[in-house]
């Protein structure tokens, strides 16, 4: 009989999955939750679909505990953003393997790490693996658009099927050598996403005639510069003080932090320079749509990531102080995430041990996101510590990040074999977590 080893389980599921076309919008998940239910109950793992609506279900599957212990969550999404195929190299659908890496659009985010879990959850089973708490793998709709389709909608509709102490989610595993020594980066927070509009009121007149009117794109102009130049004044949260105790062997004042980070590697300084404050980024302007009318109002739409512990009234009054003497309304667009899970907890000691056994002489850092993830909608329907990482060692962060949401994404085998090797190993080390 033909044995098929886990690395190539883990990669044949990944090409099948990277062939069904998820890309949001509009999603079409159901076509991967099918997929994996198939696999998955082929392997004796009790699977159950929830779905909003027929096209864009999430999987849940568990090996039950066999006692009350803590539950553990592998979450992950299935849904992609677009490819266009005329900037890859390969079709981003075809799933190819070529020189040990799997190519395709969600190799990287997330389709990897969703076969790693579930070949993780069914070789568990046929090991007959047993717990004190269940072991929940959920592959949720929806995350890169975020309307209601994914784990938002099941923490508030199926609140059971996901409730667990622990998760691992995607958003970390970066290994980093900074100044010859290698970090893997564990993301435990993120920031909050509240992009907010200004707008600027003025006169509509004739363009022929400027003078009789009230410019309000030229009145925004100036605003758009002072928005730019916002930085906030800086503080050190817990991760980044343990990221720089680690990186800098010390936690050097807010001031210096970045000087202080990028003396060691300048990656590190670049890590650290979002993660001291609320950041604002001015991305769109909208005012007349015609060329020939001069627009009465101007909207300036402003990215805006708060640290966790701020709050949107605190941006107000900072936005205020930068717009002084200006004229505007503000009008807040929405606010998500923003959220921690603790750096101190056994799940971070099963972390620690997993890199111990692959790369002893290698260090767990704690890592802020300056993005978001749906880790922020299970740490606050539960308190779930809830953290990102999926170890990558073999294709540099720096080529990954180009890779993600952008063209010839792709994943090395060697890393797929390693997250699923860490996954196991989370799963084995559930019942010593108290
Ligand atoms: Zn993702």
């Amino acid at each position: 009989m033909a044995t098929v080893s886990l690395r190539d389980e883990a990669a044949g599921l990944l090409r099948d999955l990277i062939r069904l076309d998820t890309v949001n919008p509009p999603g079409n998940e159901t076509l991967a939750a099918e997929h994996l239910r198939a696999y998955l109950e082929a392997n004796g793992v009790a699977c159950e679909v929830y779905a909003r609506v027929p096209e864009r279900a999430n999987l849940v599957a568990r090996i039950p505990g066999h006692g009350d212990g803590p539950r553990l969550l592998l979450l992950s999404h299935t849904d992609t953003v677009l490819a266009d195929p005329g900037e890859w190299q390969l079709d981003p659908w075809s799933g190819e393997l070529r020189d040990g890496q799997v190519w395709g659009r969600g190799a990287l985010d997330m389709k990897g790490q969703v076969a790693a879990s579930a070949v993780a959850m069914a070789s568990l089973a046929r090991d007959g693996f047993e717990a004190p708490g269940d072991l929940i793998f959920a592959a949720c709709a929806d995350e890169e658009v975020g309307a209601g389709f994914g784990l938002q909608w099941l923490v508030e509709e199926h609140p059971e099927a996901v409730r667990a102490e622990y998760c691992i989610n995607e958003g970390g595993g970066d290994r980093l050598v900074l100044d010859g020594r290698a970090f893997y980066v564990c993301s435990t927070a993120e920031k909050m996403s509240a992009p907010f509009r200004i707008i600027v009121h003025g006169r509509s007149g004739h363009a022929s005639r400027p003078g009789m009117a009230d410019n309000a794109l030229v009145k925004a102009a100036p605003m758009v510069e002072r928005l730019g130049a916002f930085r906030d004044e800086p503080e050190v949260g817990p991760e980044v003080a343990a990221f720089l105790q680690a990186v800098c062997g010390e936690v050097p004042a807010a001031l210096e932090a970045v000087s202080a980070a990028r003396a060691v590697h300048p990656l590190a300084g670049d890590i650290v320079e979002p993660l001291l404050g609320t950041t604002l980024a001015p991305t769109e302007i909208e005012a007349s749509k015609k060329r020939n009318v001069i627009p009465n109002r101007c909207e300036i739409t402003v990215d805006c990531r708060i640290l966790p512990g701020h709050t949107q009234e605190e941006v107000e009054a900072k936005v205020a102080r930068v717009l002084e003497g200006a004229e505007y309304d503000l009008e807040w667009i929405e606010a998500q995430g923003g959220t921690r899970s603790p750096v101190d907890s056994p799940l971070w000691d099963v972390v620690e041990s997993f890199v111990a056994e692959v790369e002893p002489e290698a260090q767990v850092v704690p890592l802020l996101l300056s993005g978001f993830t749906d880790s922020h909608w299970i740490r606050e329907a539960f308190g779930t510590i809830a953290y990102g990482f999926f170890p990558m060692r073999t294709m540099e962060p720096e080529v990954a990040a180009r890779l993600i949401h952008s063209a010839d994404e792709r994943i090395e085998l060697d890393d797929l074999e390693l997250g699923m090797r860490f996954l196991r190993h989370a799963a084995s080390a559930l019942p010593s977590l108290p």
